[in-house]
């Protein structure tokens, strides 16, 4: 039977991570990721391009759902984990969800800080971590004049 691997976040790490461990172990995992972002595998390096119109989203794909089909991935998009119970070797989501795991990665990258200078929370005053940021930055762009 194959060890269950449960991943907790699908940024750029997991990404690499599931490539090397696909040619050193195949078949050993049954894998299931849970990630926040409502979308596959993509290259956070490239939003910027994004940003600029040079790329679209589809371009910086990394994984396609393919991949994830193709690789027997249980991937649940919009999805964000809310608790660890170590002892009963579970976790469990937003929507309700409970996963078991044997084996447990945590690959939540990192959350963006804003400096709390006055007017830190005004509407237009942006992070960027990921692409509803990049979607954010276009639309504050298009009816504003200057950032
Ligand atoms: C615009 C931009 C440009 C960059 N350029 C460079 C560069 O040139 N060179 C470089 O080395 N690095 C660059 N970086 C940094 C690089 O992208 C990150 O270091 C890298 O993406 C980290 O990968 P990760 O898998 O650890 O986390 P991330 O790629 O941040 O992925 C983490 C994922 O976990 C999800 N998540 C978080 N919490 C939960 C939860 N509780 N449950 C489920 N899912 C969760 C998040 O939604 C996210 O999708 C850049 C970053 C940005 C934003």
């Amino acid at each position: 039977m194959k060890e269950r691997l449960v991943i907790i976040g699908n940024g750029m790490a997991p990404g690499r991570m599931l490539e090397k461990l696909f040619e050193a172990a195949p078949g050993r995992y049954a894998v299931t990721i849970f990630n926040a972002e409502p979308r596959v595998n993509y290259d956070r390096i490239m939003l910027s391009p994004v940003l600029s119109g040079e790329k679209t989203y589809e371009q910086i794909v990394i994984h396609g759902d393919g991949w994830y089909i193709n690789h027997g991935i249980t991937l649940h998009k919009g999805t964000r984990v809310t608790a660890i119970d170590r002892a009963a070797k579970t976790i469990t989501t937003d929507n309700g969800l409970t996963e078991a795991y044997d084996k447990l990665v945590i690959a939540t990258g990192s959350v963006p800080f804003i400096i709390p200078v006055p007017g830190h929370n005004l509407p237009g005053v942006l992070s960027y971590r990921d692409l509803d940021d990049v979607d954010a930055m276009i639309l504050a762009a298009r009816s504003r004049g200057n950032a």
